[in-house]
């Protein structure tokens, strides 16, 4: 048995078991393999299957259920918004940045923007202070 990550012509993306490659060769010439969400006969291999896209084990903390979530949120929205609206947004160049404004090779100021799991590491372990920002989900309260 083989296993692809499938996409049809409208874009749905689904997963389906083969006997083999040549199998699912087959059935996808004479149009028998379709779409799981639409019926579409026009299903190709997925470029990227999710499960390449994102490294297997690349988590993120979380958490439910705590009695006062709705108000720890209302202040991670708070706390998102102030960064947001009085840093400078940086990208991807955040580890370098933060680096430079640590080591005073630029004059301080606040920053946000994306980094590597990797950076961050690098980050921590040259003692420069940095705080994540909430990745939060848009008002469903
Ligand atoms: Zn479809």
């Amino acid at each position: 048995m083989i296993q692809y990550a499938l996409q049809c012509s409208n874009g749905h993306q689904f997963d389906a078991w083969f006997g083999s490659a040549a199998a699912f060769d087959d059935q996808q010439r004479r149009g028998l393999v379709t779409c799981v969400v639409c019926g579409d006969g026009a299903v190709e291999k997925a470029l990227m299957a999710p499960a390449l896209t994102r490294p297997a084990g690349d988590k993120v903390a979380v958490s439910a259920g705590h009695p006062d979530t709705a108000k720890i949120r209302e202040l991670l929205r708070a706390y998102r918004h102030k960064v947001t609206s009085e840093a400078d947004y940086v990208g991807n160049k955040f580890a370098e940045e933060a680096r430079k404004i640590h080591f005073e090779e630029v004059e301080a100021r606040g920053i946000y923007g994306e980094a590597t799991r990797d950076e961050v590491v690098g980050l921590a372990e040259d003692g420069i202070e940095f705080l994540p920002l909430p990745d939060l989900p848009e008002e469903h309260n």
